[in-house]
Parts: structure tokens; sequence; C-alpha cells
């Protein structure tokens, strides 16, 4: 048998599908990468498994592939879709990401030149460089989103100081903040249904909660650009938003913060352009449908963007109809959002 005297001790088994796939040397065999291997007839992973044990034993391995896929940083497993990601990072982000997100692994490339830029995490004008690692496109789509999230919770408290700057009371606490963190790990936090700000009163009484969504797009009667024709909420999320209220025994309501990204070449900065609030008790009555995200199992429940209102309107709310509400809340319960 060609295979023994090599040092390599293959089991009678697979030595006779080796031969059979008209691989007779482990000379010949070690040319070969694990792929090659799976297209011979006869050969499937658990076959290619025990060689690579095989091999591994004797202080060998199969060739390496030329065409592998990468490993996605963020999951730590091969994912066809992984590729070189580019991010504009000041130093800190680039370790919380490193350390965070992707499993203490190092950028595969950072940039030499320093440019002054927005972080496109922080979004704060600092010195940034190009960073790079390898990510899925699920992967690369969530860590982008986390920069517009961060920005978008700054305007809300911005904006909320601002609002509420001549009716003092009501202080406002990040109670879910945007965080880093690889993919399927969720702190203990996350595990029940928490709003994302809780407003207290001086008391300590929580008076009520928010659950903030940020996009690109505006509503009708203000923001920037064309407004959106139906606001999308995954159902999901519809049950956090009432689990979280019954947890805090307080009404929560949904917030749209419209973040656009403006150029500061060769990077981005995201601005908070437009604040929006729905009164859990106006959402069933423009529920539309629901029915399946787009290319999605996921349902989604689709509602009328008029069911928001300017954030400014928010402090006479809370003076004129907030009382109201929170009595029925209190008889009734959380109003259901949609069915
Ligand atoms: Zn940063
Ligand atoms: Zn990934």
């Amino acid at each position: 048998m060609e295979f023994s005297g090599s040092g390599v001790s293959i089991e009678p088994a697979v030595e006779k599908r080796l031969l059979q796939a008209q691989i007779t040397s482990i000379d010949q065999l070690l040319k070969l990468n694990a792929r090659e291997l799976l297209l011979r007839p006869k050969i499937g992973s658990g076959t290619v498994s025990k060689i690579v044990a095989a091999l591994e034993e004797a202080g060998l391995s199969l060739a390496v592939d030329p065409y592998a896929a990468y490993e996605c940083a963020r999951e730590s497993k091969l994912a066809r879709d992984a590729e070189l990601r580019s991010y504009f990072l000041c130093d800190s982000c680039r370790d919380a990401y490193a350390q965070l997100a992707f499993g203490d692994r190092r950028p595969e490339w950072v940039s030499d030149e320093r440019i002054e830029g927005y972080c496109g995490h922080c979004n704060e004008l600092r010195e940034v460089r190009l960073s790079q690692w390898f990510l899925c496109g699920t992967c690369d789509r969530v860590v982008r989103s986390l920069g517009r999230g961060l920005a978008s919770a700054k305007f809300v408290q911005a904006s909320w100081a601002e609002v509420f700057r001549d009716v003092p009371g009501l202080s406002l606490n990040e109670t879910d903040p945007v965080e880093l963190r690889p993919r399927g790990k969720r702190s203990d936090v996350d595990r029940v249904a928490t709003a994302d700000f809780v407003a207290d009163h001086p008391s300590g009484e929580t008076m009520l909660g928010i659950e903030l969504k940020s996009g690109r797009s505006a509503v009708a009667g203000g923001g920037i650009g064309s407004p959106m024709s139906q606001f999308q909420l995954d159902t999901t999320d519809c049950d956090d938003i009432k689990a979280a209220a019954e947890r805090l025994d307080a009404p929560v309501f949904l917030f749209h913060a419209q973040v656009i990204g403006r150029a500061h070449a060769p990077t981005e900065r995201f601005e908070g352009v437009g604040m929006w609030f729905a009164s859990p008790w106006d959402m069933l009555p423009h529920l539309e449908s629901v029915r399946p995200r787009p290319r999605e199992t996921r349902d989604a429940a689709y509602f009328k963007p008029a069911m928001f209102r300017p954030f400014a309107e928010f402090p006479v709310y809370m003076k004129d109809g907030f009382r109201a509400d929170l009595e029925s809340m209190r008889r009734a319960g959380f109003p259901t959002l949609y069915r």
C-alpha cells in the first residue's frame, strides 16, 4: 500500500476511497486542498476530516486553497461573502471594534495616513485612519448601523434637553445603549425587553419609556427630503415595546429620528435632522397590514406615517394628554399595537 511507510496512519476504509479516487500516494494527496479533494468521487466531508486529522498527527496538512472563503471577524467563521470592509475610525473606536466586536482581532490593515475627519463609529471630528477587517455582508451592515444609532441617541438627548428646557422635571436616561458585541452575543440587559430610554420624575418614578428607531427618511411635514410612505416595524419590536411597557408599568412611545449622512470627504458625518413620536394608542388605528418583510421570513407591521407627531409637540402632550393615557393604561392595560 502506497500510504504505508509514509508515517501517516490512514484507516483502511479511507485509504480504499483514496485509491478509488485515483489518489495513490501521500505526495499526490498533499498537493490537493480540501475543496479539490471534495470534488473527487466517493469523497465527502467526513472522509476529508479523517484525512485532515491523520495528516495533522503526522505533522502534515493538505494544500492551502487559494480560493478559500475568508473568516468573518464578527462571527469567527468562514463566510463566502466575507470580504475586506473599510471603516474610517478614531484610535479608541478601532480598539473597541477589535476588542468588543471582533474577538480581539486586529485589523487586517490600517492606513498610515492620519486624516482629520468624522469617525464612522463615534461620529466625532477626530484624527481617523482607514481600517480593514474581513466581514460578511450582514455583519458589515450591522457594524455600520451602530454609528448611525449612536448619533441618533445623542440627537434624542440633545432634542429632549432643548424641548424641555423651559419645562424641567423629567430627566431622560439611556437604558439600552448601542454597544459593540460579537454576533449572537447579547448582554444580560438585552435578554429582557427594555426601552431604549426612560424618562424619570424627580421622585425617581419612571413616567414613560422611549423605543428609538433611526432611519434616513423623513415624516411628512418636517425633516429633509421626501417623506416615507409607510413605517415598517418588526412585529417582534412591537412585542418588545409592549413587554417593556408592562415591565416599567408605564407607557412606551415609539420615536423616529431622521439621521442623514453629510460628506466630509473622505469621511461622513451623521446628523439628526428630524424627530417624531407616536403614542401607543395611535398605532393600531394607523396599522395598514402585517406581512413578511421583503426577502425575509420575519413579519413586519406597516403603519401610516400619520401616526407620528413632531417631537416639538411632546411637551404639550405631556401636559395635556399624558395623565389620561396613563390612567387608561393602569385601567385597561397597554394597547395592542398590531393584529
Ligand atoms: Zn471614534
Ligand atoms: Zn458575519
